[in-house]
């Protein structure tokens, strides 16, 4: 046996099966709001972190996975994943003609190196969104707005949004200043972390966690009081259009984020489960005034935040948001003797490419063993093939849902499938769209409003919301 790695976790089956749930929600409505995938590496070199998160955060004074490689240069497995993404925008020189703002969304897997605790892993996955080029006020709330509606689709009531403003570059020195003057009276008091911060980066302290260190935080200057006109207009904008938006806010004005490159608007959002659980934030973001010009760009800035898909999986179980996922196969083949099996074998092909998910129970062989996989398959319909099936030209198909159970002619079984699943969808959730593969590829063939069963309707500006999942049916996106 060998142990998985401390503060990683395996996310498998019907767990895996949820993340990609939550991963095509988002992705549904980043492309909704124009934003293009982008995946970059998990290998970056160190320097890129250090320069964009900075040397006084949390992330690289501590938790980066960071290794010299063979040739002597020293990577670091992502921690985070705006910089990277940045980094490929200029490397593709995706800014050179100035069509601002260039938009990506992504998902996939970070490495910090952190206490392992309830919902922090050393291993996470993010789906975030970075909006490039972009220094309008309406970025800003546009941004806050994708997220918002992707918690909303996914089923996210009572949602706490946190808001805060770093302000501008004169805003932060002044309020710098003030905080240096009221801990320099207290630091001596307080954790060994914060004595690190208070030298490196004093905005760093109002993310301290440590309990005794927060009544002496709480009565820190806030950061309201030292912001510049414009700043303070621009976050009153901010609050105006959300409102407007219908969004619900709180300004936290201890809300910094961990991250340095942060200017400007920045954000969380929480959630607590019904039960009480909370995680931390299930997602966060903000405003970056000059990441993109440090890592090679322009003097443009951005807006972004990532979501934690371990975070958000979890309250979603907590308080029953999933839908029920499709979990089982359309038919399970059961085999009764030697050419039974041979037989099946090449069925099971057929039907797979017929786009029917489909078993064949080859390692049981009683019929009632048989019946119990497929029941543990979640099988739809059972197909029998024994002998007098095979001699005749006939096979036995039962509902194992109603236990019906018929036998038709081999030459009929497609068509009675293809009518069966369509039935089956019709009344089960009365859809309108229904599609079986036949050559197609998946998602491609769609029969819909006057479709003809197969025809394509791909690309069709009226059918662009229908779409097909597995199983060789399709159902209404909606
Ligand atoms: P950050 O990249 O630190 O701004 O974090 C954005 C989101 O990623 C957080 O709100 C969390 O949901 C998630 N996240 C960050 N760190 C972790 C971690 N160690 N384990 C699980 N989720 C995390």
């Amino acid at each position: 046996m060998f142990n998985i790695v401390k503060g990683t976790h395996d996310v498998i089956q019907a767990e895996a099966q949820r993340y990609s749930y939550i991963e095509e929600v988002m992705t549904n409505v980043a492309l909704n709001y124009g934003y293009k995938e982008f995946r970059t590496p998990v290998l970056e070199n160190s320097d890129l972190f250090i320069r964009s998160v900075g040397d006084s955060s949390d992330i690289v004074r501590k938790e980066m996975y960071t290794f010299e490689d063979k040739g002597g240069r020293s990577i670091t497995l992502r921690p985070e994943r705006t910089a990277g993404i940045i980094r490929s925008m200029v490397n593709a020189k995706l800014f050179a003609n100035q069509d601002y703002p260039v938009k990506a969304f992504y998902v996939g897997p970070n490495f910090r190196y952190e206490r392992p605790q309830q919902g922090r892993y050393r291993q996470f996955n993010q789906f975030g969104v970075e909006c490039a080029g972009a220094s309008t006020i309406e970025r800003d709330v546009e941004t806050i707005a994708l997220g918002y509606t992707m918690l909303k689709v996914l089923g996210f009531d009572n949602l706490k949004l946190k808001i805060n403003t770093l302000g501008d570059k004169e805003s932060r020195e002044n309020y710098k200043a003030a905080l240096k003057e009221y801990f320099s009276k207290h630091i001596e008091e307080m954790c060994g972390d914060c004595k690190e911060r208070f030298k490196l980066n004093i905005l760093r302290i109002l993310d301290c966690k440590v309990p005794e260190d927060r009544p002496i935080i709480d009565k820190a200057p806030k950061i309201g009081d030292y912001l510049t006109e414009e700043a303070r207009n621009r976050f009153e904008k901010v609050k105006s259009y959300l409102t407007a938006l219908e969004i619900p806010f709180e300004v936290d004005s201890e809300l910094v984020r961990g991250l340095d490159y942060y200017s400007g608007i920045v954000f969380e959002f929480h959630y607590t489960a019904s039960n009480g659980n909370n995680y931390g934030a299930i997602g966060a973001g903000g405003h970056y005034g000059n990441l993109i010009s440090e890592i090679g760009g322009p003097q443009i800035e951005g807006v972004g935040f990532a979501f934690g898909i371990e975070r958000i999986a979890k309250v979603m179980e907590d308080d029953s948001l999933f839908p029920e996922l499709a979990n089982g196969v359309d038919l399970f083949i059961m085999p009764m003797g030697e050419k039974a099996v041979e037989f099946s074998f090449g069925l099971a092909y057929v039907l797979r490419n017929l786009g029917y998910s489909t078993e064949v129970c080859y390692e049981a062989k009683s019929m009632g063993a048989m019946f119990k996989k497929a029941e543990r398959r979640e099988a739809t319909l059972a197909l029998i093939i024994g002998e007098d099936e095979l001699n005749n030209n006939m096979i036995t198909i039962k509902n194992l849902g109603t236990k019906e159970q018929t036998q038709i002619n081999l030459q009929d079984l497609q068509s009675y499938l293809d009518n069966f699943f369509d039935i089956e969808l019709e009344s089960a959730d009365d859809s309108e769209c229904c599609c079986h593969h036949e050559g197609h590829e998946h998602g491609e063939c769609c029969r819909h409003e006057g479709h003809e069963h197969g025809e394509c309707c791909q690309d069709d500006d009226e059918h662009e919301h229908h779409c097909c999942h597995g199983h060789g049916h399709c159902h209404h996106e909606e």
